[in-house]
Order: structure tokens, then C-alpha cells, then sequence
């Protein structure tokens, strides 16, 4: 409401400050040539000049002329500081909206949108916010379920492992064989808090300043080496080859060692995840020029949606969430993004639905 007030104030009277420089101009260049008319009409007179600029009609003549200047000035100006309030007033009305708007998302309404046209610049920042209202709204919804599955994915293998301790404290299992299926049972179900955790943790990456890097000159080949070492297990439980192609040419380069180890975690890590058994992962280092590097991720695996594919950076966005694991929370390619970003790169995605994905992150050279 101040704002309107004091814009719409300010620009009435800078419409009146327009104007009314305006009319003082004319004013003042009108009086000026009336004069100078007056003293050339003067000139012809028979009685002279001085008696004829004296004389009482003369006198009269050009009082008349000043009073009606003023008069045009007066109303002039008022007309311009009436035009000006009532122009200006539709002029914030888009404003006034945006204003509104934004009180109601900061209340934690995210539903709302700018519906005001206002054929100019103002447009823009109108379809700038509605755009970013409704991305809001996606992680708002998104993390509200988060939330809420999370709590019941925690709550699902705890309560199995102390069902099966009970059982096997209070000897309800007594066969051999039993108790270890139940040992068994409690060491998946663990397993299964400990990926849970783990992608707590991740969350807790994505909110620390990932932009801040402490960068080294490393040989990001034997990097990734090393972080593939850490998935054989991972690989042969699902029986899933990994092949993997080293661009020599790459010499040693400036990152964020552990960062972007953590790249690379995130998008093998998924590569394995959404692939059936016994398919094939490719992992390739390329040098483009003396400028950039790719690794490329290639998996044959579920796929990802052409619709989904604008989203799947977005934080907490899981594609179809009933095929999607259900350990996941949407988060690993959002933090993959923040640090590929940081680093003057960028990462892009290619997938076929149900035939594979491939993630292509390109990185500066920095020497
Ligand atoms: P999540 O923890 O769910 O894997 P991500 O941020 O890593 O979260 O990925 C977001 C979503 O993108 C995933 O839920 C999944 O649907 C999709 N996705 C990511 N990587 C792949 C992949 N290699 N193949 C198919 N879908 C993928």
C-alpha cells in the first residue's frame, strides 16, 4: 500500500512537473512575443510609442493576456496532476498484484499466480515470478511427501529388526536355520536404514555451500578408477558390467577432489539402480579440446520419460516414483548439478523410455 502511495503520488507529480515546465515555457515565451507584437504595434500608432504602451487599452490588453496565462497555467496544471493519479494508478495495478502475490507465498501459499497483462516490460517479470511460484510449489509437494515417506520407510525395517531380535531373544526361533534367516532378515533390513541414512546425508550436502571449492590438480581418470572400485559389490549383485574408456590425453586438472567424486557416485550409483540385472553400464573420459573434458555415463536401463526429463535436476523430483527405488529421495542429480555448475560445468542428460539413459558432465580444464 506504501509503495502504491508514494509511486503513484511521485508519479503525479512528475506529470505536473512535466507539465508545468511546460506551460512556463509557453508562458513566458508567449508574454515575450506579445510584448514584442504590442511594441510593434505601438510603432504605427499616431500618438507614439510611450503614450501607446501607456495607454489604458494597451494597459488592459496585456493584464487580459497575463490573467489568462495564469488561468491556462492553473487549470493546466491541475488537469495534469488529475491525468497523472488516475493514469498512474492503472500504471501499479500490476504492482499492487505482484506485492500481494508474493506476501501470499512468503505466508507459504504457493498456489497463487499473477494474472495481469500488462503489454510491456512488466510482463516479463510477471511470467519470471509465476514461473518461480510454481516451482516452488513442486518442491513444497515434494518435500511434504518426502517427509512423510520417509518417516514410514524409517519406521518399516526398524520395526522388522526389533521383531526379529524379540523373536530370537525370547527364543521363539529355536531352529538353527531359523536364526539365521532371521540374522539374515535383521542384516538386509539394517542395510537398508544405513542406504536411508546415507541419502539423508546427501541432503545434508545438498544444503551446505557446495559452490565453495577447495580445488587440486588431479588425474581425474585415476579418480574415477578409484571411485568405481567402491560399486563392485554393488555391480556384482546385480551382475551388471561395468566398461569403462580412459582418455589419456587428459593430463592432470583442477577440481574439487572430493566433489567430484561425489559426481561420479551419484550417476553410477543411479546407473546401477534403474538397471535390470545383467546389463551393461559404459563409463568414458573424452577430451574435447584443450578447453573441456566429458565423462559420460551410459546405462541400458529403465529409461527416463521424455516428460520427466526437464525435471529430473529439480530438488526431491523422483520419475515415476513406484518404479523408481525406494530408497531414493531426488536429490543425488540435484546435487550433481550444484557442484558440476560451481565448476564452470555443466551436466546433460539424454534417455530413451525403457531403453537407457546417458548423462554427459562437462568440465572445464582448469590448469
Ligand atoms: P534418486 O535418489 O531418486 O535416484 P536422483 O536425483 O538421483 O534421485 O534422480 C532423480 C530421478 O531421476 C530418479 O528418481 C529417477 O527417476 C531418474 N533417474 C536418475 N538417473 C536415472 C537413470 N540412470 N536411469 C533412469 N532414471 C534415472
Amino acid at each position: 500500500m506504501r509503495l502504491k502511495m508514494n509511486l503513484q503520488w511521485k508519479l503525479s507529480f512528475l506529470f505536473l512537473l512535466n507539465l508545468g515546465i511546460t506551460i512556463i515555457f509557453i508562458n513566458f515565451v508567449t508574454k515575450y512575443a506579445i510584448n514584442q507584437h504590442f511594441y510593434q504595434f505601438c510603432q504605427l500608432a499616431e500618438s507614439g510609442i510611450p503614450k501607446c504602451l501607456q495607454s489604458q487599452a494597451g494597459l488592459q490588453f496585456m493584464a487580459s493576456i497575463n490573467s489568462s496565462l495564469w488561468v491556462v497555467s492553473i487549470f493546466g496544471s491541475l488537469l495534469a496532476l488529475f491525468l497523472g493519479y488516475l493514469f498512474s494508478r492503472s500504471f501499479l495495478k500490476p504492482f499492487q498484484n505482484i506485492i500481494t502475490s508474493t506476501k501470499q507465498v512468503s505466508k507459504g501459499d504457493y498456489k497463487i499466480r499473477i494474472k495481469a497483462k500488462t503489454y510491456d516490460e512488466t510482463d516479463e517479470l510477471i511470467v519470471a515470478l509465476n514461473e518461480m511460484y510454481g516451482s516452488l510449489e513442486r518442491i513444497e509437494t515434494l518435500r511434504k511427501e518426502l517427509v512423510a515417506n520417509m518417516s514410514h520407510e524409517l519406521s518399516t525395517p526398524l520395526t522388522n529388526i526389533y521383531g526379529y531380535l524379540e523373536a530370537l531373544s525370547d527364543q521363539v526361533i529355536t531352529k538353527k536355520h531359523d536364526r539365521k534367516t532371521a540374522l539374515k532378515l535383521i542384516k538386509s533390513e539394517t542395510e537398508r536404514l544405513i542406504q536411508l541414512i546415507g541419502e539423508l546425508k546427501k541432503l545434508a550436502i545438498l544444503e551446505s555451500d557446495s559452490a565453495q571449492l577447495s580445488l587440486s590438480k588431479i588425474d581425474i581418470n585415476q579418480l574415477i578408477k578409484k571411485t568405481t572400485q567402491s560399486f563392485t559389490n554393488k555391480l556384482k549383485d546385480k551382475k551388471i558390467l561395468l566398461k569403462t574408456s580412459f582418455d589419456d590425453q587428459i593430463g592432470k586438472i583442477s577440481v574439487d577432489k572430493n566433489k567430484i567424486q561425489q559426481v561420479i557416485t551419484n550417476l553410477l550409483d543411479n546407473a546401477i539402480k534403474y538397471s535390470a540385472p545383467q546389463g551393461a553400464i559404459t563409463l568414458t573420459t573424452k577430451k574435447i579440446n584443450n578447453r573441456q573434458l566429458n565423462i559420460i555415463i551410459k546405462d541400458q536401463g529403465i529409461g527416463i520419460k521424455k516428460s520427466d526429463l526437464p525435471y529430473i535436476f529439480e530438488r526431491f523430483f523422483q520419475a515415476d516414483r513406484s518404479r523408481s527405488n525406494k530408497v531414493g529421495i531426488g536429490i543425488g542429480l540435484t546435487i550433481v548439478q550444484k557442484i558440476v555448475t560451481a565448476h564452470g560445468g555443466q551436466v546433460k542428460v539424454s534417455s530413451i523410455y525403457k531403453k537407457g539413459s546417458t548423462f554427459i558432465v562437462t568440465l572445464p580444464i582448469l590448469s
